[in-house]
């Protein structure tokens, strides 16, 4: 009995430390979330479509490092790291940097690929594409239509009905639980 509860136990303990070291991993300091890091952010909206133009300068001030080096100096997280690459809930991927609505957890699929995929994004106007002939190849760059944030790439070995492959690093994206936004819309919406 004794022996049964000390494996349990140390089970516990390896999975906590598992949980907390796939957190650490998948996040460093400043994992942007809805409302705590990003209130130092003037231009973070879900709402305003106006676009944002800024200096280098002053969003290296606002965004996380960790966001600011995907976004603006177009770096690429490490496969396996993302907390959404296996990440299932329903909801809607946002731009970290400006809030952009992107993805809705619906065209997202298991690419196998190491960083969060989709096959469509959520409108046309919230992306912007750009060939990018960097490390010898021929890729096309996807970025924020908002703030022009590097997100990843897109390719064409995606399923259908697109056949195409957003390949996203997860440290650009934010996520709302489609629940949330519901609440948040039902609280807007004005009473009947
Ligand atoms: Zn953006």
């Amino acid at each position: 009995m004794i022996k049964t509860r000390l494996i349990l136990a140390l089970l516990t303990a390896s999975l906590l430390q598992q949980c907390s070291y796939s957190q650490d991993n998948s996040s460093t300091t400043n994992t942007p979330k809805m409302d705590s890091s990003n209130k130092k952010n003037p231009v973070y909206s879900n709402s305003d479509s106006s676009k944002v133009t800024m200096s280098e300068e002053d969003w290296k001030k606002i965004l996380p490092e960790d966001v600011y080096y995907i976004a603006r100096q177009k770096g690429t997280e490490r496969p396996w790291t993302s907390k959404f690459e296996n990440f299932k809930e329903k909801g809607t991927y946002y731009c970290a940097a400006c809030g952009n609505a992107l993805f809705q957890s619906d065209t997202k699929f298991e690419s196998g690929c190491g960083w969060p995929s989709f096959y469509q994004p959520i409108s046309k106007s919230s992306i912007i594409y750009t060939p990018d002939n960097t490390h010898g190849m021929e890729r096309t760059e996807v970025q924020c239509g908002r703030c022009k944030a590097h997100l990843g790439h897109v390719f064409e070995d995606g399923p259908p009905p697109t056949g195409l492959r957003y390949c996203i690093n997860g440290v650009i994206l934010d996520f709302a639980k489609a629940k949330d936004a519901e609440k948040q819309y039902n609280k807007e919406k004005p009473q009947q």
